[in-house]
């Protein structure tokens, strides 16, 4: 009963997908295939009788509504065909829920169906409706292994040191398989690449590529770190790429922009960075992230100094952030100033505070002062994190809330003990002296520590359009009045 037999009324059903999970089947082979079927029992379809979908179509609007196939449903409800054809049952059906609407209508209408890939069945047996949604699992089953194949083509593809180009190309690149520079942009890779070796921060290349208002290439401009980060990992750079196991290979045809020492030595700065070690500053400059926008009171990015291209160089600066960002955009002091105000303000706290004297109470055994005690514990406790850190039991990121803590409060205490007149005051600590020692040193790790310590916070002001006097502009706040 379910065979086709001619003088039967047949709707035919050809649907393209770009699914892939789902199979790709052009619909002219579709309907080649469902006609040859037909033909050899003597069946011929009229052109209108062949309905046909094309969910490729960017409109999500038609992907739902299926037009072809709602005409065709609705002539099977008027009695129009007693059997609807089609490639597979994936043809007709995307997902269970329209095969089951597929069951009602054939118990509704009696309407069988017939499949090229798969035997003619009726949807009104219990047997029909079983097997039916066998081979719809099947079907998608059978397409996993058409993606599976494409995915195996793509690995040896890989592997064989053939760049897949994919949709969007590698900035820098004129062509997706990075065969040529793109003029505009090459230079400000070599830049990045030279930045982050110097132990610049992926935040900074981004805010630099935004002030020189470059596109990304995937149309975005807002160069984020993250999407930094990725261009920096990418060995596309020096000519390489990554085969299935993840070894760097040479790309075929690939046109190095950065030399292979230079990739290098800037994934080591990364790596360096992203495992926090203490022998490599996290951030590269003494005041980032310490400084505020006396116009709008976010904190002032770092912008290096860099040459031009008619040989000037500009120097560093310290700039607001664009609107976008939450800045006001329109504060910049140069960096030397600035830098030099606050490292001029520290000496001299350094030199000048008459601070108390730091021998532990151990020494002296009973020690009267509370305070001084608790200093005492403070500055051992804050050792024992130092030492924790550096063993690895614990993380910067935990310690240091801990440690700014025990800090403010160490500096209160510090401040209190001077102010009581205690017996402190009468000669400069051995911590002190080295406070002093390890901020001569020039490590920017150390001296950040040093910074924090002493200062709240360090505002730079408008300077009202004069470029006199511009450190006078640059506010410095100590934790306690000094
Ligand atoms: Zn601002």
């Amino acid at each position: 009963m379910n065979a086709l037999k001619p003088g039967m009324r047949v709707a035919v059903y050809c649907r393209i997908s770009r699914d892939f999970t789902r199979g790709f089947l052009g619909v002219n082979r579709q309907r080649r295939d469902v006609l040859e079927m037909l033909a050899q029992v003597g069946i011929k379809v009229p052109l209108r009788n062949i309905f046909i979908d094309d969910d490729i179509s960017a409109s999500s609007y038609t992907r739902k509504k299926r037009p072809a196939y709602t005409e065709m449903i609705r002539r099977v409800r008027d009695g129009e065909f007693d059997i609807i054809a089609a490639y597979t049952t994936s043809r007709i059906t995307r997902n269970p829920r329209d095969l089951e609407s597929l069951i009602e209508l054939s118990e509704e209408t009696g309407v069988q169906f017939a499949f090229v890939k798969s035997p003619p069945v009726d949807l009104n047996s219990a047997q029909g409706k079983a097997i039916v949604r066998i081979l719809n699992v099947i079907d998608t089953q059978t397409s996993d292994t058409t993606a599976e194949l494409v995915r195996r083509q793509k690995k040896a593809a890989r592997d064989a040191g053939i760049l897949d180009g994919g949709r969007n190309r590698a900035f820098g690149y004129a062509t997706n398989r990075c065969t040529e520079f793109h003029p505009d942009e090459v230079e400000h890779v070599r830049w990045m690449f030279k930045h982050i070796a110097n132990n610049g921060l992926p935040g900074e290349v981004g805010a630099r590529f935004r002030e020189l208002g470059l596109g990304g290439v995937m149309g975005s401009s807002a160069w984020r770190p993250n999407h930094i980060h990725k261009m920096i990992r990418n060995p596309i750079y020096m000519g390489m790429m990554r085969n299935s196991d993840g070894e760097l290979i040479q790309a075929g045809g690939v046109k190095p922009i950065v030399k292979a020492g230079l990739w290098r030595s800037a994934q080591m700065a990364m790596d360096a960075r992203a495992l926090g070690t203490s022998q490599v500053p996290r951030k590269k400059y003494l005041l980032s992230g310490k400084l505020t926008c006396g116009r709008c009171g976010s904190i002032l990015l770092a912008q290096a100094p860099f040459t031009q291209g008619n040989g000037y160089t500009k120097a560093g600066q310290w700039k607001c952030r664009t609107r976008n960002e939450g800045g006001c955009g329109q504060l910049s002091r140069r960096m030397d100033i600035v830098d030099g105000v606050v490292v001029s303000t520290v000496e001299k706290f350094l030199r000048d505070v008459h601070d108390f004297d730091q021998e532990t109470p151990a020494d002296t055994d009973a020690d009267p002062d509370p305070k001084r005690a608790e200093l005492a514990k403070i500055t051992a406790e804050l050792e024992d994190i130092r030492q924790a850190i550096e063993r690895g039991d614990v993380g910067p990121k935990d310690a240091l809330p801990v440690m700014a803590a025990a800090r403010r409060r160490e500096t209160v205490l510090r401040s209190e003990l001077r102010a009581s007149g205690s017996q402190a005051t009468r000669t400069r600590t051995k911590l002190r002296n080295d406070a002093l020692a390890a901020w001569q040193s020039g490590r920017i790790a150390e001296q950040r520590t040093i910074l924090e310590s002493i200062i709240r916070s360090v505002t730079i002001h408008p300077n009202g359009g004069s470029r006199k006097n511009l450190a006078a502009t640059v506010k410095v706040e100590f934790h306690t009045a000094a």
